[in-house]
């Protein structure tokens, strides 16, 4: 079988391996080719390496335990490579009312807790008993106002949703952003009971914070190695068409044009709706109708006496109703030592996100004031950075908005049709490192399947 995989990011290196992993299983004969318009691997997920710091662009970590992750970090022999998040930090801070408080752990210090009200406190230890279950699909804040109040959904949860999404929690939908939660309910029927049978506990025991050495791009380089002569960098899909007698035909922006009985676009959904709209335009403008949030970091190495208060832990996130124009600053360099020289810090402002749509505008200049404005304002900045790396995520972090399983069903029920056309990367089925890896399995098993079925 003759399969393309058009984006070499980490949704579509994940895609490739996998699918050729089920053929070599299934003793199936395959062609493999794996485009991607850039000079380089990996998309959005970059490491810079210079002068001692790792410098990441996307992604700093993954969590993992049992499961497809560890799996392939083993096929690909880098558990030797694996570094673990430091312990320490796992403290982690809210910026709320100008300062930082440190995020409630459990019941006690969720009492302690400044920035919410004693009534909104009480309000979430009261949850067991006030909660009632919602069948129908919900926002991420609805969800959590029903069962820990409004005012912990707004300083909590929507504090949580702008770090990961960079989006707004009357928006994003729980089924399809935060699945977990909806488990939670189902299981236990309250978050807070869920919470003390310990099943957060198992979940943090079985599934750990880890990164590499190097940083993200180890497993870009190695998924990337592996792929050898099948992966074809500067090759820009530009047209996709479907053959009448099954299968496609894809054209690069070059103009060379390859025949294959299956095709996966791992892109962006705007990227992915602009090759399909020649098959099908209602699938392109479901796809083209999938919202996103601009992403941008600035990373800043500091000397260590450079700032005034040693920032502690993981980091911090950054409340809703605060002025700070970052979304949040990650420690790089305490969650994994040996990211920066000794004597030094490095820091990462997460910046963007749905409440800031002209981010793409702004320039390099103007979003390093505000990064530094943040580490100013959070920690106290005696000195100017040692220097600073400023990095762009052009398509940023796709929303999985309320009606998102909706629309995906619809777009995957008109892509049927063709047979042998699926979807991978993060605007469908989880964004973090680890679900893209979980939904490899899931699309090589369709391509598999598809062909099966042929
Ligand atoms: C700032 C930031 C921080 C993050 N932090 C974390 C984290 O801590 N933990 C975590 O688990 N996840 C994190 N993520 C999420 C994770 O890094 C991303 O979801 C993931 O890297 C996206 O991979 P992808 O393959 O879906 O998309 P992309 O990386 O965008 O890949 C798409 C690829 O398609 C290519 N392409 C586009 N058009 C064409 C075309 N016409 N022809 C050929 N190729 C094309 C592009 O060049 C690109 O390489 C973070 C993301 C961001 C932005």
């Amino acid at each position: 079988m003759r399969v393309a995989v058009v984006g070499a990011g980490l949704g579509g290196l994940t895609a490739a391996h996998a699918i050729r992993r089920f053929a070599g299983e299934r003793g199936r004969a395959l062609e493999l080719e794996v485009w991607d318009a850039n000079d380089r691997p990996g998309g959005q997920l970059f490491s810079v390496r210079e002068d001692g710091f790792v410098v990441e662009w996307a992604a700093n970590a993954f969590r993992t335990g049992v499961g497809p992750t560890a799996d392939l970090l083993a096929r690909l022999g880098l558990q030797a490579e694996q570094v673990h998040a430091d312990p320490a930090a796992n403290r982690r801070y809210v910026f709320h009312g100008g300062r930082l408080h440190l995020l409630p752990s459990d019941p006690i210090s969720l009492l302690n807790f400044a920035p919410m009200s004693p009534e909104g406190r009480l309000r979430v230890l009261a949850e067991p008993f006030l909660t009632h279950r919602v069948g129908d699909e919900e926002s991420v804040f609805d969800y959590a106002a029903r069962h820990i109040g409004p005012e912990a959904a707004e300083v909590l949860l929507g504090t949580m949703v702008r770090g990961i999404y960079g989006g707004d929690a009357r928006k994003l939908s729980v089924d399809a952003a935060f699945p977990i939660m909806r488990e939670m309910e189902r299981d236990h029927g309250s978050l807070v009971v869920a919470g003390l049978a310990g099943m957060q506990k198992r979940m943090r025991e079985r599934k750990t914070t880890w990164s590499f050495r190097g940083g993200m791009r180890t497993l870009v380089d190695r998924l990337a190695e592996e792929l050898g002569d099948a992966l074809r960098l500067d090759t820009a899909a530009a047209v996709l068409s479907a053959e009448a007698a099954g299968g496609f035909r894809l054209r690069a922006a070059d103009g060379d044009e390859r025949p294959f009985d299956a095709v996966v676009l791992a892109l962006h959904p705007a990227a992915a709706a602009g090759l399909v709209a020649p098959l099908d335009t209602e699938a392109a403008r479901e796809l083209a109708g999938i919202p996103n949030a601009p992403i941008g970091m600035v990373a800043m190495a500091f000397a260590r006496d450079a700032l005034r208060t040693p920032p502690d832990g993981f980091g911090f996130l950054v409340a809703p109703s605060e002025d700070l124009r970052v979304l949040g600053i990650l420690i790089e360099s305490n969650v994994f030592p040996g990211r920066a020289p000794d004597g030094t810090v490095l820091v990462r402002a997460i910046m963007g996100g749905v409440d800031d749509p002209g981010f793409d505008d702004r320039s390099d200049a103007d979003i390093e004031a505000i990064a530094l404005d943040a580490v100013d304002r959070a920690w106290g900045l005696a000195t100017a950075p040692l220097r600073t790396w400023v990095g762009r995520q052009g398509r940023g972090i796709p929303q999985y908005v309320i009606g998102h399983h909706a629309r995906l069903a619809r777009i995957e029920g008109r892509l049927a049709r063709f047979g042998g056309l699926h979807l991978a990367g993060n605007a469908y089925r989880g964004i973090a490192v680890g679900k893209l890896v979980d939904d490899a399995e899931v699309v090589a098993s369709a391509v598999w399947g598809a062909a099966a079925a042929g």
